[in-house]
């Protein structure tokens, strides 16, 4: 065989072998091609605004009007309820505002997941949407394996008020979930599809509340009533998370904590770290293990401020690891910039690289989880791309065409 003959064949192979490791098209998220009928939806409804309704006290949410308002509205819309998989509710008790999730209630979805793992197609939690971004990107690391779609949803204004967001929200995602196996957490808002770990929330008034600042959706639903998917976004078979060898569970430790810490220039709460020795900054809580820095710009801190540089030190010799997440809601941490972020990564500061905040934070707790003491393994962890939260370097789309 001659040199142009085997160059054309490992050619080919390497073609085969992307297009085997990476799905292309929609068919390849439901390979059995079954029909919406033949699947089945577990819907779990943990609180938030989207089942509230107002009480003297402002809005709480309230045990079963969600179920039996989700039964009225596919009621009502029977030429939509017709194409969705049947579903059924667990309601948590008790229904909370997101604002008070905490650690434990991420633990309780993933036992829930866990437990329905089997029995259902994919899994719909009906969430508030004031810490919505963090339970996906919590779920997405707790979840390694996942073969199925985990979608977080909820509204801007409750079912029940005319004017609200949860009924479309909530079709949409039946309609998504019916649809396709599409192996990852999402959230399903304001007729996006964002990756769950690249999402936050960026309005607090805005019906489409979610941006993806540094990821594009994944999907979308315009006119047509059909999902569409951006296939090559989608991680599926690949990387360190991939599906292939069954859900793997991590509960995150309850006992651990993350001090997070947002700088300002010549502010008090630079002198909290900067007062603070090895002992007096322990005895606060020594179940902190973990900081996130949030720095300025593209990962800077204010480095001819001696008490900070000193904080960093004991910090290090301490085990604590330290994240450096920019205060920039868009673009990423470089430390080799600038003289005022080398200085962080002298003082074996982690760079956040194009992490979120909300993922940075979910990541660094679950790494504390899983590795215990070994410091070393979270600290490369967190520079590892696990399951699509980070990209390694800055690309052509992440400055002309941002998600939000
Ligand atoms: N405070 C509510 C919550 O996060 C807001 C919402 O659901 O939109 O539970």
């Amino acid at each position: 065989m001659d040199r142009a003959n085997v160059l054309v064949i490992v050619c080919l192979a390497v073609v085969v072998l992307l297009f085997t490791l990476h799905p292309q098209t929609l068919e390849e998220f439901n390979p059995l091609k079954t029909s919406p009928q033949d699947r089945r939806i577990l819907v779990i409804y943990t609180g938030g605004t989207i089942g509230m309704k107002h009480t003297s006290a402002g809005y709480k949410p309230v045990k079963g009007y969600f179920e039996k308002q989700l039964r009225e509205i596919l009621n009502l819309h029977a030429d939509i309820s017709g194409k969705l998989s049947p579903y059924d509710v667990i309601e948590y008790d008790p229904l909370i505002d997101s604002s008070n999730m905490t650690p434990k209630e991420w633990n309780k979805m993933i036992r829930t997941v866990q437990k329905h793992y089997d029995a259902y197609d994919g899994f719909i939690i009906v969430h508030g949407t004031d810490t919505m971004a963090y339970s996906a990107s919590a779920l997405s690391f707790a979840l390694k394996g996942l073969g199925k779609p985990v979608v977080l949803t909820g509204s801007q204004i409750p079912l029940s008020r005319v004017r609200n967001d949860g009924i479309n929200n909530l079709l949409c995602s039946l309609r998504y979930v019916s649809l396709y196996n599409v192996p990852e957490v999402v959230i399903v808002f304001g007729n996006a599809i964002l990756r769950g770990n690249r999402a936050v929330k960026i309005s607090s008034n805005r019906i489409d509340a979610f941006g993806s600042p540094n990821f594009r959706s994944i999907g979308g639903f315009g006119y047509a009533p059909d999902v569409l998917l951006d296939t090559s976004l989608i991680e599926g078979s690949q990387g360190a998370y991939a599906y292939t060898g069954g859900l793997e569970v991590t509960e995150y430790d309850e006992d651990v904590k993350v001090l997070t810490h947002m700088l300002a220039p010549g502010a008090a709460n630079t002198a909290f770290l900067s007062g603070a020795t090895p002992d007096r900054f322990l005895d606060i809580d020594p179940s902190i293990r973990g900081v996130i820095i949030r720095t300025f710009g593209i990962g800077d801190a204010p480095s001819r401020d001696p008490g900070f540089a000193k904080t960093l030190s004991l910090l290090k010799e301490k085990n604590i690891t330290v994240l450096n997440i920019s205060q920039c809601i868009e673009g990423r941490v470089d430390q080799g910039d600038y003289a005022t972020g080398s200085f962080l990564k002298s003082k074996g500061v982690v760079s956040g690289q194009d992490l979120t905040y909300e993922a940075g934070y979910c990541k660094l707790l679950f790494l504390l989880s899983l590795y215990k003491g070994n410091i070393q393994s979270v600290k490369d962890d967190l520079r590892t791309n696990l399951c699509g939260e980070l990209s390694d370097k800055l690309t052509l789309v992440d400055v002309m065409n941002p998600g939000i």
